[in-house]
């Protein structure tokens, strides 16, 4: 059995999961963005006490996935991309002292690209690119059954992508970014300035927004529901992504690309017109390599991929 630990910007999860991949005991919280690291360790290291004490089963190790750049071979978090106080810090050595458990920590899109190659939709793969969409874009590259880091060991930043040349201001400090355009902050705010620039269009976009903001979710439920507005601000994200993929295709030539995050859930609304777009872009010998499928753990991903990492360690 396994104890694994996600931290991510909003939400932060722990979990006894088998080393098959069954998820036993988990216990879900918010993330105290003030707080930081401060905040945050004292309570993963309580919170992993109790679960220890409920486990059905002799707990051998803990993997971590982290929202944030990872220093994989110096098991160091460097910072985070949501919260203050994570600067340099070695949480699977304070984890070791504290729980005496042998623990890994690795960045969260990685980790998320290993659940699903181990435990979901990429089972059998040995190339694989995950793309988690939500309200940012990350990244995690699968080459030969393994991560690839790169030579600083933060490769797989595919938010990052540079799509379009004097694009929205992103947050990396560049413009144009897929993150920029297709996170699913980004998608609402195109959403929002194409209503204010054409007031008598999406209607039904207005409609199922209500009082609130224009989400991703209302802008394909309105897609869904024939609003033409709407449809056309998804043709631009699937443009944008299929660019985006198609560089992916041509570089790494992956068996399949997973889509997981929030936005992912569009399902078909989504991928279908994204597997067009990423065809049109993509050179013709590819074609008819690469899969493009939905998560299979949108929400577990990160989870069964720390476990992935720990159970090498037993
Ligand atoms: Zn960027």
């Amino acid at each position: 059995m396994i104890l694994a630990i996600d931290i991510g910007g909003t939400h932060y999860k722990l979990a006894l999961v088998s080393a098959e991949g069954q998820i036993h005991r988990l216990h879900q919280g918010s993330t105290d963005r003030t707080g930081g690291a401060a905040w945050m360790i004292p309570r993963l290291l309580q919170e992993g006490r109790t679960l220890l004490t409920q486990a059905p089963a002799s707990v051998r190790a803990c993997g971590i996935g982290f929202g944030g750049p990872v220093d994989f071979a110096g098991q160091r978090i460097l910072s985070s991309t949501h919260v203050g106080g994570w600067n340099e810090i070695c949480l699977p050595r304070i984890i070791e002292a504290e729980l005496g458990l042998r623990a890994v920590v690795e960045n969260d899109a990685n980790a998320g690209g290993l659940g699903e190659l181990v435990f979901g939709v990429g089972q059998g793969c040995r190339h694989l690119v995950y793309l988690t969409i939500s309200t940012g874009i990350g990244g995690g590259i699968i080459i030969d059954g393994q991560v690839y880091r790169g030579a600083n060991g933060q490769a797989g930043e595919l938010g990052h992508l540079p799509i379009l040349p004097e694009g929205p201001e992103c947050d990396c400090g560049n413009q144009g970014c897929l993150e920029a355009l297709c996170s699913g902050k980004s998608i609402g705010r195109r959403a929002e300035e194409a209503v204010v620039r054409q007031p008598a269009r999406g209607a039904e976009l207005r409609r199922l927004a209500g009082a609130g903001p224009l989400s991703a979710e209302v802008v394909f439920k309105a897609a869904r529901q024939g609003d033409e507005l709407a449809r056309e601000l998804v043709e631009e994200t699937c443009l944008y992504l299929g660019m985006g993929l198609a560089t992916l295709i041509n570089i790494l030539a992956p068996e399949m690309i997973v889509l997981g995050g929030g936005v992912s859930r569009a399902g078909e609304t989504l991928l279908a017109p994204l597997r067009q777009m990423a065809n049109r872009f993509a050179m013709p010998v590819h074609r008819s390599l690469v899969r493009l499928e939905q998560a299979r753990h949108p929400d577990q991903a990160v989870l069964l991929g720390a476990v992935a990492l720990a159970r090498e360690l037993v």
